[in-house]
């Protein structure tokens, strides 16, 4: 997309699963150094697919990675031996996800948890890596007193679950922090504190941060860049202003019609009509043509390729083209 080398470059990433499900097409996408870059979509638009494969995650089989690239920091992920993968883990890139208690350690006390991270990783010893876990905790609004360092996971609530997992995803000073609907199980007025803490900790740290959420309102609150990926591949990309104010791209402005947005109360939400298609029967032609309402001929013989229209604003749309036929 753009001439400087950004952090992380997604490069025409394709993922199949067993037996014909495409779950990622030809995916294009970069986060620069200290960017919050929201990944949008409905669900099973393959956001996570994606960030599982970013993080060297994915099941091979029943997943098949059929082409691309993932190069972070110059080396490409898809090309590094499971070790490799392993090491960049948690050091390097840390994820957080939308239920920590499934990837919480029921058994293991939280200071624990966060020391076994600190001493894999950095070499730490036992007494230092407590104090760090401490001193992370504490970053995370939850080192009041120690303990939640002695509590295991059953012992916080969903809220503090999520500050813990957060503390254990910065732990080793990650470049890139991918944050899965980190927000999607809380209630709203927590939902806001968990943004407000991961928009504090980007401004302390500096990393770049890749934030998945169905949600474009929450999307609206923490990103700089948003991407938005309907069937596997991203149909629009650009800074969030362009994105808010001028979008493109009629699934894009059919999803801004369809989130209640505060500022225009009283507006009747528009739903976009039929669901996300199922990854064994992708339209042929533009994705989005059977629920677009400007869909056009063109639109079920030929895909759009992803241009861009403006500088930084990614698009594609036949109708951009002027391809009206
Ligand atoms: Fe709609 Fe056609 Fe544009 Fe797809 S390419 S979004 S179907 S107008």
């Amino acid at each position: 997309m753009n001439s400087h080398e950004p952090l992380l470059r997604i490069q025409n990433l394709d993922i199949t699963f067993k037996p014909k499900a495409h779950a990622v097409r030809s995916l294009n996408l970069e986060i620069d150094k200290s960017q919050i870059h929201g990944l949008v979509g409905e669900s099973g638009s393959g956001k996570s697919v994606t960030s599982t494969a970013v993080i060297g995650l994915l099941p091979e089989p029943p997943a098949k990675i059929n082409s691309g690239q993932i190069i972070f920091k110059g080396r490409d992920i898809l090309k590094l031996k499971q070790e490799e993968k392993r090491k960049l883990r948690g050091r390097e890139i840390a994820m957080v996800f939308q239920e920590p208690s499934k990837y919480l350690n029921p058994s293991l006390k939280i200071g624990e948890q966060i020391r076994e991270g600190l001493s894999l990783h950095l070499g730490m010893a036992r007494k230092p890596a407590l104090e760090r876990a401490f001193e992370l905790l504490s970053m995370v609004g939850l080192g009041e007193s120690r303990r939640v360092l002695d509590s295991f996971p059953h012992e916080l609530s969903g809220g503090m679950k999520q500050r813990a997992m957060i503390a254990m995803g910065i732990a080793c000073n990650p470049s890139l922090l991918i944050a899965d609907e980190p927000t999607t199980a809380l209630d709203v007025t927590l939902q806001l504190q968990i943004l407000e803490l991961i928009y504090d900790l980007q401004n302390r740290l500096k990393m770049s941060i890749l934030f998945i959420s169905h949600d474009l309102n929450v999307v609206k609150q923490i990103a700089d860049r948003v991407s938005v990926i309907y069937a596997g591949k991203i149909v629009e990309s650009a800074d969030k202003k362009a994105i808010f104010k001028n979008p493109l791209q009629p699934y894009t402005q059919l999803l801004l019609l369809s989130i209640p947005d505060p500022e225009k109360r009283g507006k009747p939400l528009k739903a976009i009509p039929g669901t996300v298609p199922d990854a064994e029967f992708i339209p042929s032609g533009c994705a989005f043509h059977t629920r677009c309402p400007y869909s056009k001929k063109i639109c079920a013989e030929e895909m759009p390729l992803l241009k861009e229209y403006k500088t930084g604003h990614f698009a594609a749309c036949h109708l951009l083209d002027g391809n009206t036929g």
